[in-house]
Parts: structure tokens; sequence; C-alpha cells
């Protein structure tokens, strides 16, 4: 067996003693005889696992009794959708446009009701967090929107924007879990898991309670309701027993390492060595301005495209995968998640200065 160093910004790399501990749980899960997979959702075997799974969550995020934790599906980008039909209550919100993930959720509320794009960077290719100490927040704007990570830019809000008394709603998908949070200082947290927790498929979502209503848009299907999800305990319908089974797992494994001060430190550690490189190399550049760069997501570039993808051919052939650059903005972007070890870091520096000096 060999295992890759894996750069890839999603699905991405997971611990690997959580994928042995699934699959050692594969053919038979705790004396049931059966596979999680196999398993109902219904069964007391399964209860304990989305039990625990929560539990360990709202643990790890210190999640307020007053917040909900559901399991969803639909990725994260079925929650651009949801999010406009079950709290745009007075029709308006608020959207600072940091990338294309969070252009997509602006693009997507527009169809349900005024959406407005209250800040962005676009203007120079989102490679930085505009100022949102003072923006014109909307009198009734129901919520302000941000992308907190942007996976394909990399950059990251170092701090949240000022919301002038609105609830924040944020997609947090590319750094989850990846350093602690003031859970109370939004009104929803949202991610897919695929970046930093587990399989696809499965989509957190954390909301204050007040928040989930039946005062929905008109139309807005049933499945599409938080409450309905709120109500039946993320059971309404099956949800993706296993890929909650996994995220489960991960997060005793976060847990396990120390939580998320200690995720923090270790992703800390992983980002400075690749930024302290950038910053002295004469070949690679990172794009990102210094102040806003992402601990999940680092993109760079040589500045020949046929040097990019040289590197990005010889990476693959010396086992670092995945670090080609969003087929968005092209260039490299190496995705240095939770389970990215440092050796795995250490390990793409050196062959980058390897070939630094191959092609000077
Ligand atoms: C990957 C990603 C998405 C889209 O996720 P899907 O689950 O594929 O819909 C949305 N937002 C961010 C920040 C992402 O990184």
């Amino acid at each position: 067996m060999s295992r890759v160093y894996n750069f890839s910004a999603g699905p991405a790399v997971l611990p690997e003693e959580v994928l042995k501990e699934a699959a050692a749980e594969m053919l038979d899960y705790k004396g049931t005889g059966m596979s999680v997979m196999e398993m109902s959702h219904r069964s007391k075997a399964y209860q304990a696992i989305i039990d625990e799974a929560e539990a360990d969550l709202r643990d790890l995020l210190n999640i307020p009794d007053n917040y909900k934790v559901l399991f969803l599906q639909g990725g994260a980008s079925q929650q651009f959708a949801m999010i406009p039909m079950n709290l745009m209550k007075n029709g308006v919100a608020d959207y600072i446009v940091t990338g294309q993930w969070a252009k997509k959720a602006y693009q997507e509320a527009c169809m349900y009701g005024k959406a407005n794009k209250i800040a962005s960077s676009e203007d120079k290719t989102f490679s930085y967090i505009p100022d949102c100490s003072d923006l014109p927040i909307s009198e009734d704007a129901d919520y302000v929107y941000i992308c907190e990570n942007n996976t394909i830019y990399g950059t990251k809000f170092k701090t949240l924007p000022n919301t002038k008394g609105k609830i924040l709603v944020s997609d947090v998908s590319s750094c989850f879990l990846s350093e602690p949070m003031d859970v109370t200082k939004y009104g929803m947290i949202y991610g897919g898991v695929q970046k930093n927790i587990g399989p696809a498929g499965v989509v957190i979502a954390i909301i204050r309670e007040d928040l989930i209503t039946e005062d929905t848009l008109p139309g807005t299907p049933t499945m599409l309701k938080y409450k309905i999800h709120a109500d039946n305990g993320s059971m309404y319908n099956t949800p993706p027993a296993y890929g909650i089974y996994i995220c489960g797992k991960v997060f005793k494994w976060i847990k396990k390492m120390g939580g998320l001060t200690a995720m923090k430190e270790h992703n800390e550690k992983k980002a400075k060595i690749l930024y302290d490189f950038l910053d002295q190399s004469k070949l690679f550049k990172g794009t990102v301005r210094a102040e806003d760069r992402s601990l999940m997501n680092v993109p760079f570039v040589t500045g020949s495209d046929e040097l990019d993808a040289k590197f990005v051919k010889e990476a693959k052939e010396a086992g670092f995968e995945n670090l080609k650059g969003h087929r968005s903005v092209g260039g490299m972007r190496a995705s240095i998640y939770n389970a990215m070890p440092i050796e795995g870091v250490e390990a793409l520096v050196a062959f980058m200065k390897k070939f630094e000096e191959e092609n000077a």
C-alpha cells in the first residue's frame, strides 16, 4: 500500500487513522454483523452514531444549547437556495462577495428576493478580503452573508464583518474545524464536509433556534425547510448515514489531537512552512494579500503557464497529488487541511526548492 500526499481542495485528505478504523468496522460494526452502510437509520446502533457525532461536534465548537445542529444533503451549493428560502423573512439580504462560492450564493439569492452585493473583491481577482468594518448594511436585511474561507482564491476573513446588528450567515466549508470559532457571533454556520471533515454528501448546518421557523418563502419544498430537519433530528428522511458516521470519527480524531486550539496550532505551523518558502522564493509567488492568507488553501504561481504545468506534472510523478489550481484561476494550489501531516508540507517545500534550482 502506498499513499500519496493529497493536496486536493475537496474531496480531500482524511486522517489515515479514521480510514483504518472504518475499514476494520466495514463488515461488522460493533457486533451488529453488518456495515453502517447496510444499517437502518432507525436502528439503535445508528441513532447512537448520529447522537454521538452531534455531541462531539457540540463539544468541539462549544455550540450553545439555543443552536440546532443539522446534518443535511445536497452539498454546500444547495444551501445557496435554502438560506434565502428559510431566512429571508423580509425578502432582503446583504452579500459580501469574496470569490466564486460567495458569488454563486449571491446569484442564487437574487432569485428569491432582494440580494444586495455590499462589498466585493472581484476587482483584483478575489485576492484580498475587503474592509468590512463599516459597510452599507441594509436597514431591513434579514442577514449578512459571507464565505469565510475562499477555497479557490485562498483568502480568509481574519475579522468578521461588522453587520451592525444583523445576523451573520457564514459558509465555512473549507475552514470547518480548522480553528476555534465563536458560534454566538453567527446566526448560521454551514459547510459541505468534503473539504475538512468527511466524505462528500453531508452538509452540516448550525443554526440559531429562533431563526428556524415555519415562515419560509411560498413554495419552499418540504425537504428544503430547516424546520422539518430540526424537528426530526436530521432524520426526516434517510440521512447520508455512512457519511455522518465518518464525520463522527473525524470529530473524535480532532478531540484526540487536542481539539480546535491544537488544530489551529498544527495548521498555522504547516501554513507558515509553505508561506515562508513562497515569500523568499525567486520562482514561486503566493497570489494573496499577506494579511488575508488562508491556513487551508494556498494558491501560488511561477508566472509562466508552461512552468506551472511542468511543476504540476513533475509533482504528481513525485507523489504530490492535486496541486493544479482551480480551473477558473490556473496556477497551483496546495490545500493543507487538518488531515495533511506536517511531513507532507515539508516534503512539498523540499520538492519546490529542488524544482526552483532545476528551473532557475
Ligand atoms: C466546495 C465549496 C462549496 C461547494 O460545495 P458543494 O458541496 O460541491 O456544493 C461551497 N462553498 C465553499 C466555500 C466550498 O469550498
